[in-house]
């Protein structure tokens, strides 16, 4: 593990320090010149159309892109985010997603009573293909980077978030979603549910279903138990404000290292990888980090990140 950690951190410093961030304050004060100039040329140029523009190509109109070359740009794009996020290698392609979602079930030993007529609990989604899906809870960390990097490196996720938190500002979630991240519930204060009656459990979770929705137009589908613990009060009260299944997770990343739920301590296909909204106030290093970490794993694996939505 000390070997890991090793390679975690210096892979960590190679976008900060000294020469790249300088590097990159001198790539972006030439942009800054080159927009400035553009702005010039445009300006002195009047009105000749289309002149100066970053991508003008020029007046005969380009023949319609067809779908191999719009993938291969997409790729190119990925594999020089790859090197500019220094991960170790370019994420996997996800298969395209499947026509019917799997049918779910609760995970043996998950069950509460009554369970058929209940939202199911499960920690990994019946597929074959060797696709795994990131889940980011709580909300606390809130960093622009994680953004950047997430949408440049095309790698989807879904967030389940605690209003405690996420109340702190709403607008970074807003941003998220507007990248296509769904935003699930993960209860407003994060209580230990089994320890709270019916109706505060109720509270708990439709409480925050009515401020994802207000916030953020949507009713989630999909709800968490804080530590994964509830009973069968949680699935009633998930169940009768409109949430129709309880993801849990199989592996967990951190920082530093990936842990399993099983014994095997390894992914499967399907599996839902659990992680958490921390920058460097909860552990080691930020969430480009820790995204650079799980995804070194995921990816030497054989896995590709799929978007859980498309699957649940
Ligand atoms: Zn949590």
């Amino acid at each position: 593990m000390g070997q890991v950690r090793q390679n975690e951190q210096s892979g960590g410093r190679r976008l900060h320090p000294g020469g790249l961030l300088r590097r990159t304050r001198a790539a972006r004060l030439v942009a800054a010149g080159l927009t400035a100039a553009a702005l010039l040329s445009g300006c002195a140029l009047g009105t000749e159309s289309g002149s100066g523009g970053p991508g003008a190509t020029g007046q005969a109109g380009p023949a319609p892109e067809t779908k191999a070359q719009r993938l291969a740009k997409k790729q190119a794009a990925i594999a020089a985010a790859t090197r500019r996020w220094g991960l170790a290698q370019v994420p996997l392609t996800a298969p395209a997603p499947p026509d019917a979602k799997p049918t779910l079930s609760t995970r043996d030993g998950f069950e509460v009573e009554g369970q058929e007529d209940l939202p199911h609990v499960f920690t990994t989604v019946p597929v074959k293909e060797r696709v795994v899906f990131l889940t980011i809870d709580d909300g606390a960390e809130k960093d622009p980077e994680f953004l950047r990097m997430m949408k440049e490196l095309d790698i989807p996720y879904s967030a389940f978030l605690s209003d405690y938190l996420v109340s702190e500002d709403y607008d970074y979630f807003r941003a998220m979603q507007k990248q296509g991240t769904a935003l699930h519930n993960h209860t407003l204060d994060h209580p230990y549910l089994p320890g709270l009656s019916y109706e505060e459990q109720r509270h708990q979770i439709c409480g925050m279903q009515d401020i994802i929705e207000k916030q953020y137009g949507k009713r989630p589908r999909l709800f968490r138990p804080p530590y994964g613990n509830y009973n069968q009060d949680t699935l009633k009260a998930a169940k009768s404000c409109g949430i129709e299944a309880v993801p849990l997770w199989n592996a967990e990343a951190f920082i530093d290292r990936v842990d399993y739920r099983e014994w095997d301590r390894d992914l499967h296909p399907g599996d839902i990888v659990l992680t958490h909204f921390r920058g460097t106030g909860q552990w080691d290093g930020t969430m480009v980090d820790m995204v650079r970490q799980a995804m070194k794993v995921i990816t030497s694996k054989g896995y590709a990140v799929a978007r859980l939505e498309d699957y649940i």
